[in-house]
């Protein structure tokens, strides 16, 4: 039981990178109330990673915040450019190195990568985390100290600035506290893989080397000049650069200055030297992802080497898949045994990506593959009214329907087909949730022009969604949680349907009451 005094919180996350921010936003919203602490009393300011991929900018379009990124980011040309030195580059060689080109993304998706630095993209995660009445958060707060009880977690946080200690109790806790993770430690967790598989010092820098590169604008540049192999990367539109060199870790300032201007080839080049960080690249994945209610995300549960450019993006991908399923943990929509599926699903992405990231050829990777693990099996984009599939899904469970004559099921058929039948429901509230009873998952239902009809699954086990079926759909229903596929059937029109809705742990997904006749798992996907 939790100490009289101490405080309380559904869940805590340990540390407000991306893991620990995009799992504090899917909390929040979905109403779950978290306390986010950061050991830090400001985010970091070295910019790190320098791209959002496809996914991550999926992310942040359903939080709201893709217009905000793309203001930070630069317009660039997806490719590694290769050249002996950045004035070379009109000679250098395009290089594929798994981004999708504008082309490719209007395909796939919504949006595109983006050019950005995290220490642009944290603030604007932190800011709107902060907007949220659900989400409490603290920096210059540490976690010390981590203690299971039956209920859950006790963790004894401690003021950067007084050096008080304090006690909250938490049902459950994210540690996405980095590479060097002391909640992984304390607990014994022990990471496996090959470790040191790339060192080296990046500088951030300012100097005007757009107007070097000119039209030859890319996101890296691999410079092969001689005496300095390394690489310049844009943090966004400005002047700010980073310098990845692997020489040793003593160079002086003259001496940095000296081989940025030998690697953009302008030998006059006003520089302005900002911080170097030296830094040591491993491919390690921890044993296991979670015991006793603590669950490691982010670079807590994995290191990959900068090859490829995914830290970043893995972490806020592992933050987003862990706080909804956690998030529906806490709201009762789904057994704890949810809670498995995070590195169920999520490890084989990181283990092929970690693999990636320790193969010397691994930067230079085809955009089909790459494209294939970054989005993974969410739900696919089709442009509908004006938005996409992705625009329609919300917390809690979105419904789209496919016409059942056109055997199709493709998105665009589905929707244009629900909308083609104008159901007979037009409120904004479907039967299950009038009165206020049974409350389960809001379920959206993905119609054309972006009106929206929702209704409610109770909870528990077998959730109910009669009504809903027997008045509005004719066809297959597929229903999508997290972006992703988690129940499909085929339902005529019928007085009353109900189904297992959700319980990944035992798929197959649809069952329940529905006649045998009417239902049928189908193997393409929306
Ligand atoms: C020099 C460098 C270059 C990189 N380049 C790239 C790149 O090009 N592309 C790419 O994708 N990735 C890159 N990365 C990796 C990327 O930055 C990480 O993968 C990403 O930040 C991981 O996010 P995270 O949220 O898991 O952890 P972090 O961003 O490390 O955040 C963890 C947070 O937890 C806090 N914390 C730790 N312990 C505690 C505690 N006890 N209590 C409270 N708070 C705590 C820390 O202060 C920190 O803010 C680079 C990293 C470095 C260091």
């Amino acid at each position: 039981m939790p100490s009289p005094d101490s405080q309380e919180t559904p869940v805590l996350v340990v540390g407000a990178g991306p893991a620990g921010l995009a799992a504090a936003i899917e909390l929040a919203r979905h109403d779950v109330p978290s306390l986010l602490v950061e050991r830090r009393p400001e985010l970091s300011s070295h910019p790190r990673a320098t791209v959002l991929s496809l996914r991550s900018m999926e992310l942040v379009r359903a939080w709201g915040l893709e217009a905000d990124m793309r203001a930070r980011s630069a317009d660039v040309d997806w490719h590694m450019l290769e050249a002996e030195t950045l004035a070379d580059a009109a000679a250098g060689s395009p290089l594929t190195v798994g981004y999708p080109n504008p082309e490719q993304s209007r395909m796939l998706s919504p949006t595109a990568p983006a050019c950005i630095a995290q220490d642009d993209v944290e603030p604007l995660l932190l800011e709107h985390l902060r907007a949220s009445p659900h989400a409490r958060v603290e920096l210059g707060t540490q976690l010390t100290g981590l203690f299971a009880d039956p209920d859950g977690v006790r963790a004894d946080l401690r003021d950067a600035g007084t050096g008080a200690v304090r006690t909250v109790h938490a049902r459950y806790v994210v540690a996405a506290d980095g590479a060097r993770s002391a909640v992984r430690s304390a607990l014994g967790i022990r990471m496996i893989g090959p470790d040191r598989l790339m060192e080296g010092m990046t500088t951030l820098f300012h100097a005007p080397l757009w107007d070097v590169a000119g039209e030859h604008r890319h996101p890296i540049y691999s410079i092969t000049h001689p005496e300095v192999p390394s690489v310049l990367i844009p943090t966004g539109p400005s002047d700010r650069w980073l310098f990845g060199g692997f020489d040793d870790a003593a160079r002086d300032e003259a001496r940095t200055i000296e081989l940025i201007r030998l690697a953009a080839g302008v030998p006059d080049l006003p520089v302005r030297l900002g911080r170097s960080r030296w830094f040591s690249a491993g491919a390690q994945l921890a044993e296991r992802w979670s015991l006793a209610g603590v669950f490691l995300a982010g670079d807590a549960a994995h290191r990959v080497t900068p090859r490829g450019g995914t830290g970043l993006n893995l972490a806020l991908h592992d933050g987003y898949d862990l706080g909804w399923k956690l998030a529906w943990v806490m709201r009762g929509w789904a057994p704890p045994a949810l809670l498995d599926s995070y590195e169920t699903e999520r490890r084989p992405v990181v283990e092929y990506t970690a693999a990636r990231s320790a193969d010397p050829g691994g930067s230079i990777r085809p955009v089909e593959t790459e494209v294939s693990v970054d989005i993974g099996a969410r739900i696919a984009h089709a442009w509908e009214g004006g938005r996409s599939t992705l625009d329609l899904l919300e917390p809690g469970l979105t419904l789209f329907t496919a016409r059942e004559e056109s055997g199709s099921l493709s998105a665009t058929a589905g929707l244009a087909g629900h909308a083609a039948r104008r159901p007979a429901a037009r409120s904004r509230h479907g039967p299950c949730d009038r009165g206020g009873r049974g409350l389960g998952p809001p379920c959206q239902i993905g119609r054309h022009a972006g009106r929206t009809v929702a209704g409610r699954l109770q909870p528990g086990p077998r959730a109910v969604c009669r009504g809903m079926i027997a008045r509005l759909l004719i066809g297959p229903l597929a229903f999508y949680a997290g972006g992703y596929r988690i129940w499909l059937l085929r339902a005529a029109r019928t007085a009353h349907a109900e189904a297992t809705v959700y319980d990944r742990t035992t798929m197959p997904l649809s069952s329940g009451v529905v006649p045998a006749s009417r239902k049928r798992a189908v193997g393409a996907s929306l």
